[in-house]
C-alpha cells in the first residue's frame, strides 16, 4: 500500500517530504526513505520503522536540495529493513523511485535483468522496477526529460501488476516524473512549486489545488508546469479541482490513543451521518448523491454489498437492515473474491462499494469489475473525492471525520448507520409503510445520546478487559445482525492485541467450536433482548455447562444475565434494528482496553496500514 510524496520548487525539500510523508503513514509505517537532488547526484536515506526514525537520521544528515521523492512503506516483497526501504536506485545509481502497488512477473524481470549483469540490493520488487527503468532510459534515443517520459511508458509494457510511481534522474534537475496504472496519484499546484502524492491529505498544509491523475496516465513535473499524457505520449485535457482543505486535527485531545478519542466520538460521528437526510413527514429519507431516480430505486432486485475486514462486516448488518425493511435480498462478498471469481450476479442488481478510505485497493478493483459487466454501483467512503467515491455511479458519504486509529471504530457505526438510511429509502420506495419508517427515525434521532450512555461504561469495560486480558483464545458469538457484531470484536481483538480471537453465529457453537471451550477461553456472547434472545440464553448455558467463562453484551437492568455470566458489558435498548450499532460499542472498548492492558501500540499495530492500498 504505502504513500508516496514527491516535491519540485525552490524550497528545501526535505522538511517539506518529512511532513507531507507523515499524512500518509495510515497507508503504511514499516519503513520510510527519501531522495533528494542534491546538486551533485541523487542522495538518499531510508530507514525501517516509523517516519520519525526516518526524520532522525535526516536531522541528523540533513540533505540540501530542492527537489525529491519520499515514501512510507507497508511491504509486499521482502522484509521492512533498511535495505527494502524506498526510494530504490537503478543500475547507474542516477535514477530514484518510489512505488505503490505489486510487480507480479518481478522475478521474471529479475532473472532476466541478472542475466544481463544487474546486481541487487534488496528483495523487492520496486527494485527490479527501478533496474528495468534505467535499463530502458540508456537504451533510449530520445533526449531531455522525453527520454525518462519514454522509460517509463516502455516499462509500463513490459510490467504486470499496479503501480505509482515518482521518478528522479540526476541528469535530469527540476523534474519528477510520476504515473499510475492501479494506485493512486494526485498532483499538487503549488506557486512555483508542484507536488505529487498518494492522496490529497498528504497535501493538506501546501495547496488545495490538485489534479487527480486517471488511471495510465504519466506526468512530467515542474517547479513551475506540469504535462500529463496518456499512456501513448498525446497530451491530455487537465481539471485542476479545488478541493475542502482535508487538514487533519492529529490531536488526541484528553485522550491517550486515537482510537479511545474515536470510540468517544461515535455520538458526534452518527449524528453526522443522518444529519440532514432525515424526512420525518414521509418516514423516509433524502440520500442526494445517489443519483437514482424513484423508477431506478424501484427496479432494484437484488444488493450486492463489497467490502473487505470492517467494510464487510457493516455490509454483513447492512443486509440484516435492508432486507428487513426493503425485502430485497442483499449478499455481501469480499471485494477480493468478487474480483476473480465466476460468480453470476442477477439483473437489476445493484453493487455496494463499502471502503472507510475510499482507497481499499481490493474493492476499488471489485467495483471496476462491477461497473465492468454493466452494473450500477454506489460507493459508502468517508474520504471525500476518494477513487471509490469518484468511480462509482452515486453513492453516500459517512461523515465520519477523519480516522486516524488503524482500527476502524467510529467509521464502522457511520457505514452501519448509511445501511440504515438506505434501507429506509428503498423500502420506502418499496413496501414500508411511512409509520414504520417513523418509527426507525424516532430511533436514530435518540441514538447519540443511547450511544454516550453505553460509552459512560467504559471503565467497567476496561475492568472486564484486564481480568481477561491474558486469555489464550477469546470467542465472539451473536446471531442473526449481531453475528457480523461478533465477527467485529473478533477482528478488534485480533487487530489491536494480537490475541486469538473466533466471531461465529452462537448455534455454530455446537458444530465444532465448542471444543475449544475451557477455563481460559472466555466467550463475549451478544445477548440483547431480541427475538433470538432465549436462545442465546441456551448457549450461554451450554458454555458454562463446560466450565468456560462468559461475558455477556446485555441491556442494562438484565437481571437475568447478570445472574448468569460471569461479567456482563451494558448497553442501553434501541430499536431492534439499530441494536447492532450499540452493541459493537462495548466490544471496540473491550479491545482497545484489552490492547491497554498488554501494553499494545494501540493506534499503529504491527503488520497493519490503515488502508489496503495493495491487492
Ligand atoms: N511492493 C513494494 C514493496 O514491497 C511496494 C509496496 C507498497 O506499496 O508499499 O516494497
Amino acid at each position: 500500500m504505502c504513500g508516496i510524496v514527491a516535491y519540485v520548487g525552490s524550497r528545501n525539500a526535505q522538511p517539506i517530504l518529512l511532513d507531507a510523508l507523515s499524512r500518509l503513514e495510515y497507508r503504511g509505517y514499516d519503513s520510510a526513505g527519501l531522495a533528494i537532488l542534491n546538486g551533485h547526484g541523487v542522495e538518499v536515506r531510508k530507514k525501517s520503522g516509523r517516519i520519525e526514525n526516518l526524520a532522525k537520521a535526516c536531522q541528523a544528515k540533513p540533505i540540501s536540495g530542492s527537489m525529491g521523492i519520499s515514501h512510507t512503506r507497508w511491504a509486499t516483497h521482502g522484509a521492512p529493513t533498511d535495505s527494502n526501504a524506498h526510494p530504490h536506485l537503478d543500475a547507474s545509481g542516477k535514477l530514484a523511485l518510489v512505488h505503490n502497488g505489486v510487480i507480479e512477473n518481478f522475478l521474471e524481470l529479475k532473472e532476466k535483468l541478472s542475466k544481463a549483469g544487474h546486481t541487487f540490493q534488496s528483495d523487492t520488487d520496486t527494485e527490479v522496477l527501478a533496474h528495468c527503468l534505467g535499463d530502458a532510459y540508456a537504451k533510449s534515443q530520445a533526449k531531455g526529460e522525453a527520454r525518462l517520459l519514454e522509460a517509463v511508458r516502455q516499462t509500463f509494457n513490459q510490467i504486470h501488476g499496479t503501480m505509482g510511481i515518482a521518478v528522479i534522474h540526476s541528469d535530469l534537475p527540476g523534474l519528477v516524473v510520476g504515473a499510475r496504472r492501479g494506485s493512486p496519484l494526485v498532483i499538487g499546484v503549488g506557486q512555483g512549486e508542484n507536488f505529487l502524492a498518494s492522496d490529497t491529505q498528504a497535501l493538506a498544509p501546501y495547496t488545495n489545488r490538485v489534479v487527480i491523475l486517471k488511471d495510465l496516465e504519466i506526468v512530467a513535473l515542474h517547479a513551475d508546469r506540469f504535462d500529463v499524457s496518456s499512456p501513448l505520449g498525446s497530451n491530455t485535457q487537465i481539471k485542476v479541482e479545488e478541493i475542502e482543505n482535508g487538514m487533519i486535527h492529529s490531536d488526541k485531545g484528553s485522550h491517550p490513543h486515537f482510537m479511545l478519542k474515536e470510540i468517544m466520538e461515535q455520538p458526534r460521528s452518527i449524528e453526522n451521518a443522518f444529519r440532514g437526510r432525515l424526512d420525518r413527514d414521509g418516514g423516509t429519507t433524502k440520500l442526494g448523491g445517489l443519483n437514482m431516480s424513484a423508477d431506478q430505486l424501484r427496479q432494484i432486485q437484488r444488493i450486492s454489498v463489497l467490502g473487505c475486514g470492517t467494510a464487510l462486516h457493516s455490509g454483513m448488518v447492512g443486509k440484516y437492515l435492508i432486507e428487513d425493511l426493503a425485502k430485497i435480498p442483499v449478499e455481501t462478498q469480499h471485494a477480493s473474491e468478487f474480483r476473480y471469481g465466476d460468480s453470476p450476479v442477477s439483473r437489476h442488481t445493484l453493487f455496494l462499494a463499502v471502503s472507510q478510505s475510499g482507497e481499499t485497493a481490493d474493492t476499488l478493483g471489485a467495483l471496476r469489475e462491477a461497473q465492468r459487466r454493466g452494473y450500477p454501483c454506489l460507493g459508502i467512503c468517508n474520504n471525500v473525492a476518494s477513487s471509490i467515491a469518484r468511480e462509482s455511479d452515486g453513492g453516500v458519504y459517512m461523515h465520519a471525520g477523519p480516522e486516524i486509529g488503524v482500527a476502524a471504530t467510529k467509521s464502522f457505526t457511520s457505514q452501519v448507520m448509511v445501511f440504515a438510511l438506505l434501507g429506509l429509502l428503498l423500502g420506502r420506495h418499496h413496501q414500508l409503510s411511512a409509520n414504520h419508517g417513523a418509527e426507525l427515525l424516532d430511533a436514530i434521532v435518540q441514538l447519540p445520546e443511547k450511544i454516550r450512555q453505553t460509552l459512560k461504561h467504559s471503565d467497567s469495560v476496561a475492568r472486564v478487559a484486564k481480568t481477561y486480558a491474558h486469555s489464550r483464545s477469546m470467542l465472539f458469538l451473536g446471531r442473526l445482525a449481531n453475528f457480523p457484531i461478533a465477527l467485529e470484536g473478533a477482528l478488534k481483538m485480533k487487530e489491536i492485541t494480537y490475541l486469538h480471537a473466533e466471531g461465529y453465529p452462537s448455534a455454530e457453537l455446537k458444530h465444532g467450536v465448542i471444543a475449544m471451550i475451557d477455563k481460559e477461553t472466555p466467550t463475549v456472547l451478544i445477548a440483547t433482548q431480541d427475538g433470538v434472545y432465549d436462545k442465546n440464553l441456551g448457549s450461554l448455558q451450554e458454555i458454562k455447562a463446560r466450565g468456560g467463562p462468559v461475558i455477556a453484551v446485555a441491556e442494562e437492568g438484565d437481571s437475568k444475565i447478570q445472574g448468569l455470566a460471569d461479567a456482563v458489558l451494558q448497553v442501553p435498548k434501541t430499536h431492534e434494528l439499530l441494536q447492532p450499532i450499540l452493541n459493537v460499542i462495548p466490544l471496540q472498548l473491550f479491545s482497545y482496553h484489552t490492547a491497554v492492558a498488554l501494553g499494545r501500540d494501540v493506534d499503529k499495530p504491527r503488520n497493519l496500514a490503515k488502508s489496503v492500498t495493495v491487492e
